[in-house]
């Protein structure tokens, strides 16, 4: 048999039992995309192997974990999104309504699946929803890590101390498991045999009554649940889905990588990548993001080096943690006994202050700079990370007990953060308040040995008086309905995306109006530049046009050497045959290098 296309050792078994004459089904959980998706890839391989369709279905559930508008916003509008380019490629999506448990299993055995894929999730909730599904199906079940570089199985037998115990084992499997995405098959054929033969009607029969049974109007379906989560509204800086992730990430790779070495300082949002929404609903994969960062190694290699640190390894820390203690969210996953002993031992300390959940909600503490950092959560869906750190440890300080501090910063973080409900998040707020993957510091009171972190550190650090007044503005323009202005959109970049998804004049780094400056993928400029070559002098006035479209997109040395795209517009620029292109091409080549000098 032809060996598959995805490594044996990213998929797990969940159940054996039997094959039915039906389609893949891929239930799609924690990884929301069609590319570089591994678990879809998978699932696709399959049924080309097998000679059988492939339909992808979610499973919507009205209550998750706290999730309000903010969270089923984002996560909905990507889904429709993937739902229309998985069209494209003949591949029907069905959403499901209910606890995937049942409705997965159902759907499935009502079309007769051949097999069920799914994707992995070292969530409590998600590894019962798992569960259940192998048990219910009648068709075999199986599991794909398409989340981690390294399958979470693979990567360590064990629950890992910290960072330095799993970075050199994960170092080891990247060359096994870093590597390149192949093409997902084309199954689309698969589709149109399964309709026309005899053998597969009556399959594709049932197969149809249940697409037309879930059948739903997205904008329907997006409207009640943004409806529903109302208290807390959807951001606006983050653009959802797919095509939208991947221009963050060639944004912050091309144009804010270098700032990255000041990520420490929350008054300068735009050094960070601004991808956690994006990684944590799977918009995109880990996997690209570190594949495209190494490509600058070179220019930047101390920026990649630590934006790999923390998009790998202790992003992928965090799924250790909860797959190998699935009490990640109470002080008894905290494996190690010195920090829960130094815990209890200080925990009947007294304290300078003690605040009720309501008071922290609101930001009304004593310290400007804790209630700023929890107005940039409610207000802005995403604290900057380096101020997660001091809000949660500040909470132990402010909370009657441990058990307290932990239950609140999780609660705070689930319900307001758009990249909440997250294995980071979880390990992010028992690092801080149950010394998870950390070790013994200096006894003090209320923390014992957990590592301490004080208002007079961060003055060191940073401008405090800056953030706060961004945090400031940030506020009044959310209050005021701003949408379109740097305050509600530090980074800049989602909104120019969603004003060319749009139509719009596109505004790559909010210049001003008059700028017509565009920011587009690596793979969107090659297109580009592949359009005006292939017209070329052949069609002179498409390859002005397309050359004039090229002028106006922001570009740097590293996007125009890795697209071949500088090559081929001086190329154009030099022929002889058509001087109107050569003059077109030159002009790109101008505009080019104007960008690039900023
Ligand atoms: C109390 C607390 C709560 C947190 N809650 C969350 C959360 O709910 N969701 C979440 O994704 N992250 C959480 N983190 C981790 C980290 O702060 C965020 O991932 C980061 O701030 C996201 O912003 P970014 O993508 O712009 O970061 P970048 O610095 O650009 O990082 C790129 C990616 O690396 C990963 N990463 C960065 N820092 C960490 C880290 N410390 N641990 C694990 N992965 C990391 C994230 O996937 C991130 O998107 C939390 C940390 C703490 C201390």
């Amino acid at each position: 048999m032809a060996k598959g296309l995805v490594n044996k050792k990213r998929v797990r078994s969940l159940s054996t039992g039997d094959s039915g004459a039906g389609p893949v089904v891929y239930w799609c959980s924690r990884d929301q995309r069609v590319r570089d998706n591994w678990a879809l890839i998978y699932a696709c391989d399959k049924a080309a192997s097998n000679g059988v369709p492939v339909v992808v279905v979610f499973s919507l559930v009205t209550k998750f974990l706290g999730a309000g508008a903010r969270q089923f916003g984002f996560m909905l509008r990507g889904l429709k999104e993937m739902d229309a380019a998985l069209a494209e490629r003949g591949i029907p999506f069905v959403l499901l309504k209910g606890d995937p448990g049942e409705t997965v299993a159902s759907f499935a055995d009502a079309v007769d699946a051949h097999t069920v894929v799914c994707d992995s999730s070292p969530l409590r909730l998600g590894v019962e929803w798992r569960k259940a599904v192998a048990a219910k199906a009648k068709a075999p079940t199986h599991e794909v890590d398409a989340h981690n570089v390294v399958p979470v199985w693979e990567a360590s037998p064990k629950l890992e101390v910290g960072a330095r115990t799993l970075r050199g084992k994960l170092a080891k499997l990247y060359p096994e498991f870093l590597v390149p995405f192949p093409d997902l098959p084309d199954v689309s054929g698969a589709m149109q045999a399964f309709r026309s033969s005899d053998a597969s009607k009556t399959l594709a029969a049932a197969l149809d009554a249940q697409t037309r049974a879930h059948a739903h109007d997205w904008d329907a379906t997006i409207a009640d649940a943004v409806a529903r989560g109302a208290s807390v509204p959807e951001v606006v800086w983050a653009a959802p889905g797919e095509a939208a992730a991947r221009v963050v990430l060639d944004h912050f790779l091309t144009r804010r990588l270098r700032l990255y070495e000041s990520r420490n300082d929350p008054a300068k949002p735009q050094s960070l990548s601004g991808l956690s929404p994006y990684l944590h609903f799977g918009q995109i994969a880990g996997a690209r993001c570190a594949m495209e960062a190494r490509k600058f190694s070179k220019s930047a290699s101390k920026a990649v080096e630590t934006f790999f640190e923390e998009l790998v390894v202790r992003r992928e820390l965090a799924d250790n943690f909860c797959w190998y203690s699935p009490s990640y969210d109470s002080l008894e996953g905290q494996k190690y006994d010195w920090a829960k002993d130094t815990l209890r031992a200080h925990a009947a300390d007294p304290r300078d202050h003690v605040y009720t959940l309501e008071q922290f909600e609101s930001a009304k503490t004593h310290d400007k700079l804790w209630n700023a950092a929890q107005r940039e959560l409610v207000f802005g869906g995403k604290m900057h990370g380096f101020m997660r750190m001091y809000w949660a440890k500040k909470i132990l300080e402010w909370s009657a007990t441990p058990e307290q501090a932990l239950e609140f910063a999780i609660f705070l973080n689930d319900k307001y953060s758009l990249d909440g409900r997250d294995p980071s998040g979880y390990v992010g707020c028992a690092w801080s308040i149950v010394g998870v993957h950390d070790q013994g510091w200096k006894e003090r009171a209320v923390f014992g040995k957990i590592r301490y972190m004080a208002y007079s550190g961060c003055e060191k650090k940073f401008k405090i008086p800056d953030y706060i007044a961004r945090v400031n503005q940030l506020v009044d323009a959310v209050r005021a309905g701003k949408t379109d202005c740097s305050e509600v959109n530090p980074g800049r970049f989602h909104i120019d995306f969603a004003k060319k998804q749009a139509g719009g004049a596109g505004n790559a780094d909010g210049a001003g109006p008059g700028s017509k400056k565009e920011v587009v993928s690596a793979e969107e400029l090659a297109r580009m530049v592949k359009a005006a070559t292939k017209a070329g002098v052949g069609d002179a006035e498409r390859a002005v046009d397309a050359l004039r479209a090229l002028g106006k997109v922001t570009v740097t040395a590293e996007l125009l050497a890795e697209t071949g795209a500088g090559k081929s517009v001086k190329a154009l620029s030099k022929q002889t045959e058509d001087a109107i292109v050569a003059a077109a091409a030159a002009a790109t080549v101008q505009a080019w290098k104007k960008s690039i000098m900023g």
